[in-house]
């Protein structure tokens, strides 16, 4: 017999009572926490889903929280003082705790259903006419609100649509998420292609889920993103910038960009020289090399608990094109200087209709290039002004990944790295030893004799 009290939807779900997974409410952020009550006490339901939940039943720390809930946008902003409303094309709320912020977003329904308007919806007055699709069937706005059944259906891979309620601390599984966790298994919810279809973006995420977690792609699930790669060049940079930070920034670097390398979807994140460079490799040669580290010391910092900007990324990834500009289309009228910020301008321009990387960054990957020259010219003047820059350590960084990617620098990373962890005297010993600034030599005008 149905029960009366259970909201809807719920009944089609299979329920893991608290005993039978390995979920505990210790390792889930208090501010997710007090989310979950606060929705509660007010009458909604509040379920964690998504990566918090996956990546807790895998013992693994999740990278943020994220919350559904049957509460709409509107009266998330009410209940919550702390949340602002983002996106127009897919609605979410933000609830900002300090450095945390908890995502919340209202079940989704399904909306190829002809404007049909779900009785609860239509019971809290929302009218269903918030969705579109393109005609390639692409969604172009999705704020149809349903049931926690049909919003879990709506969620990309089985994995990634467990919810745990703190109700009775158990979980709900729609699908095969369960199963799938255990045989270690990134399986699309549905019918792949229609689903790549409707957010190409996803093709992306069973690379980025596949490195992370070390998991498989299901067959059905691999086998269209090479003929549907294509459908990524409808997605704005914006968004590929995003994908391309997360992609970058799993933790699993390496992997992840070993997939982007097999797979087409990698093709729609970088520019054709880029590109060029990437499938020319037999992985060995110093763009490789360079890359390779770049991405290594990426996941190791992130391992560290440090952080990682998408300014040194981008350094590396393009550091190869910038150089490759430079060889091939030097401009005889320009001096070395210009010609360097020419070839860095012109990198850096052609990745942006790929992904539109904020200014902020590029800005920070043009010093990091820029402090090249500065670091490898030994003289005094050279050497004072460049510890004292800003983005001294990135480009030190920087300089390191090149030497050790086979560029010959004559030993001045090794040098750098004494000055840095000298003391005063030892600084002043090393300086004393470079020769001091050459002045530029004028150009004599040839005197008749
Ligand atoms: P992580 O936060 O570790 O990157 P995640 O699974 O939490 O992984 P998010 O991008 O935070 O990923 O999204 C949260 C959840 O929202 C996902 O687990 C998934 O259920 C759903 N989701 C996100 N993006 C999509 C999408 N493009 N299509 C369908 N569902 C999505
Ligand atoms: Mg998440």
């Amino acid at each position: 017999m149905p029960n009366k009290d259970l909201p809807p939807g719920l009944e089609k779900a299979t329920i893991i009572p608290r005993d039978e997974h390995t979920v505990s409410r210790r390792y889930i952020s208090e501010n997710a926490l007090n989310v979950l009550r606060k929705l509660e006490s007010a009458g909604f339901q509040g379920y964690l889903v998504g990566g918090g939940v996956r990546d807790l039943l895998l013992d693994k720390r999740p990278k943020d929280f994220d919350i559904a809930t049957d509460a709409t946008p509107e009266e998330l902003r009410k209940l919550f003082r702390n949340s602002r409303i983002i996106g127009r094309r897919f609605k979410i709320v933000h609830l900002r705790y300090g450095r945390e912020i908890i995502e919340v977003t209202t079940f989704r329904a399904p909306h190829d259903v002809n404007v049909e308007i779900d009785e609860s919806a239509s019971r809290r007055g929302i009218r269903n006419l918030d969705s579109a699709h393109s005609t390639a069937g692409m969604i172009l706005r999705d704020n149809v609100y349903g049931n926690v059944d049909e919003d879990a259906l709506r969620r990309d891979f089985t994995v990634n649509a467990l919810y745990y309620t703190t109700k009775d601390f158990s979980i709900l599984d729609f699908s095969t998420g369960m199963q799938d966790l255990k045989e270690r298994k990134i399986r699309m919810i549905g019918d792949p292609v229609a689903r790549y279809k409707e957010d190409p973006v996803r093709m992306l995420r069973a690379l980025r889920f596949s490195a992370k977690l070390d998991f498989d792609i299901e067959e059905s699930t691999l086998k269209p993103i090479d003929e549907l790669a294509y459908l990524l060049e409808s997605i704005s940079p914006a968004r590929l910038f995003d994908e391309t930070i997360k992609l970058l920034a799993s933790g699993q670097a390496e992997a992840t960009f070993a997939l982007l390398r097999k797979y087409q979807p990698g093709n729609y994140l970088f520019a054709p020289t880029l590109r060029a460079l990437l499938t020319s490799f037999r992985g060995r040669d110093q763009a490789a090399e360079l890359l390779q580290l770049a991405l290594r010391n990426t996941d190791n910092r992130l391992a560290e608990g440090k952080s990682v900007t998408p300014a040194f990324l981008y350094a590396a990834l393009l550091w190869p094109v910038l150089r490759l500009k430079l060889e091939l289309h030097p401009v005889p009228k320009l001096s070395p200087l210009q010609q360097f910020n020419a070839a860095a301008n012109s990198a850096i321009a052609e990745q942006l209709t790929y992904t539109s990387i904020p200014k902020r960054f590029t800005q920070v990957t043009k010093e990091i290039w820029e402090l090249q020259s500065r670091l490898e010219t030994r003289n005094r003047r050279a050497a004072e002004g460049v510890f004292e820059h800003p983005r001294f350590r990135a480009a030190y960084d920087f300089l390191l990944l090149r030497e050790e990617g086979g560029e010959n620098l004559g030993g001045v990373g090794a040098w750098w790295t004494e000055f840095q962890e000298g003391d005063e005297e030892l600084r002043e010993q090393l300086l004393q030893h470079l020769p001091r600034e050459q002045k530029p030599r004028r150009r004599s005008r040839r005197r008749k004799s």
